[in-house]
């Protein structure tokens, strides 16, 4: 639990006497000192689910126990906790319960409001619905509408303003632009993401109307577009531009307009301090530090939630199904060839499969695999498709795209696993998934109708995993092929 530190800790009656003499004089004093309330916010972006951290004693429960031993924070003190979005989606914890798991741990963590992510929208509206409504804080998106009427969707408000410690702060939410394309595109298909400048003209005057003390916008969107937004900012009486999407971890504060972003995966937060004047109602100073997640004592409520999804996780996930010895790095020749050519082995009439990189999450730690860790590196719910791409299309989709290829190398020039060539005016039947089919223009393009497998990509890895029968002595790496097929990191 979170309690406020006594401010007396029980020495003598005249020293707190004096200590509470100190505090009056402070709040009342010399004409040069200012009447003045600190807000503080501690920011967390991407969490992506990853409740337990990557590592042993950097989750959800020892960055609580950190905001309360080193940054003083208690649920009834000026502080609010806010995040950037893209809260689900990553580990098995978080992914096999479409989220749920994640909101509880939020709810627990004490949050005000969370930015919507492109990620948010990973289970369909319908999840996202769910969670909303699971969430004790809100979701804000200024920039989000329904295509048609040009309303917001019920999700979502655009901005709320809460009061702490007699300041108001106004808090309005943006939406990465991005997100047609960065979302599982017929998941947001309704939706339009519009330009963050106008959405905070829109709505900025509206929240002036409420007279709030001081406005911020928390958002998934990069440092580097915030920064653009900076005389909007100036312009606006904004001071606070939070931003999320690339995992960076960035602090700038000019002419106490801070711009920042908090990192990803609970590796780090961002504290940012407010000072208002009282007398003047206007803000003193704005500070902004990235803070890393390490070194906390666990909360003990955010443990007993995090261990009671982990157990029911075990319950359903815990199978092993092989073994490796080192370890699958998440972007290894090893596990970028393994994912695509356990597709070609469960569709044996295909003569190519393609996995986007931005699609691995992960790798498999060494020792047993579970299905859980395989959900790990594969998070999304994404299905395979089976696609008709001739020769030229398969050659330009290859060589442009960043993908791991099964069945062709694209080294240099683009050829069949074999080293002979690929056939310009041939027909290919081409493995990838919907996700790639409906974000690739040139693959939703193609002439042929796709075959949707309703197959999850996981389940070709699971299977083959579990069919050569990977051990101690036979570990998997054993079985797998470590010759690069491409120059990896395209870019996507
Ligand atoms: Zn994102």
């Amino acid at each position: 639990m979170i309690s406020r530190r006594p401010l007396v800790t029980g020495f003598s009656f005249i020293a707190s006497l004096a200590a509470m003499a100190l505090l009056l004089n402070s709040c009342s004093g010399p004409a040069s000192a200012l009447n003045t309330k600190t807000l503080t916010i501690l920011y967390t972006s991407d969490e992506h689910g990853w409740m337990e951290g990557e590592e042993p004693g950097k989750g959800a429960a020892e960055m609580l126990g950190l905001w309360v031993d080193r940054e003083g924070y208690s649920a009834g003190g000026s502080y609010l906790i806010m995040s950037g979005g893209d809260m689900w989606t990553g580990p098995a914890i978080s992914t096999w319960f479409a989220g749920e798991s994640m909101v509880e741990v939020m709810n627990a963590m004490g949050y005000t409001a969370a930015a919507l992510g492109n990620h948010e929208f990973d289970f369909q509206t319908g999840g996202l619905v769910a969670r909303r409504g699971e969430s004790v804080f809100p979701y804000l998106s200024a920039n989000i509408y329904l295509k048609g009427t040009g309303e917001r969707p019920a999700f979502v408000v655009p901005y709320i303003l809460r009061e702490v410690d007699g300041v108001s702060l106004g808090i309005i939410g943006l939406t990465t632009t991005s997100t047609p394309y960065t979302a599982f595109p017929d998941y947001v298909a309704d939706y339009h993401f519009g330009a963050y400048d106008s959405a905070l003209t829109e709505i900025v005057p509206e929240l002036q109307a409420q007279s709030p003390d001081i406005i911020m916008v928390i958002s998934h969107v990069c440092a580097e577009e915030l920064e653009k937004l900076r005389p909007l900012a100036r312009e606006l009486g904004i001071s606070v531009l939070a931003g999320g999407h690339c995992h960076d971890t960035y602090v700038n504060v000019v002419a106490n307009i801070a711009v920042v972003e908090s990192g990803s995966y609970y590796r780090s937060y961002v504290r940012i301090d407010l000072e208002f004047d009282t007398d003047s109602h206007k803000l003193v100073s704005t500070k902004a530090v990235v803070r890393t997640n390490s070194g906390g004592v666990a909360d003990a409520d955010i443990t007993a939630i995090v261990l009671r999804w982990r157990g029911s996780l075990e319950g359903d996930l815990g199978e092993v199904i092989g073994y490796t010895s080192a370890g699958i790095a998440q972007h290894s020749e090893d596990m970028h060839n393994m994912v695509p050519d356990t597709w070609l082995w469960k569709y044996p009439q295909a003569a190519v499969a393609a996995s986007n990189y931005g699609g691995f999450r992960a790798g498999l730690p060494a020792g047993d695999i579970t299905i859980e860790s395989v959900i790990g590196v594969l998070p999304f719910n994404n299905k395979l498709v089976l696609l008709e791409l001739d020769g030229q299309e398969l050659t330009d989709f290859a060589s442009s795209r960043g993908v791991a290829l099964s069945g062709l190398t694209a080294l240099g020039s683009v050829l069949h696993s074999d080293g002979t060539p690929v056939q310009l005016d041939s027909n290919y039947i081409v493995i990838v998934t919907d996700f790639m089919y409906s974000a690739y223009e040139e693959l939703t393009a193609a002439d042929s109708l796709p075959e949707r497998t309703d197959v999850s990509w996981r389940n070709p890895v699971v299977e083959w995993i579990r069919s050569v029968g990977s051990s101690s002595t036979q570990p998997l790496e054993n079985f797998l092929d470590a010759t690069p097929r491409r120059t990896p990191e395209r870019g996507d």
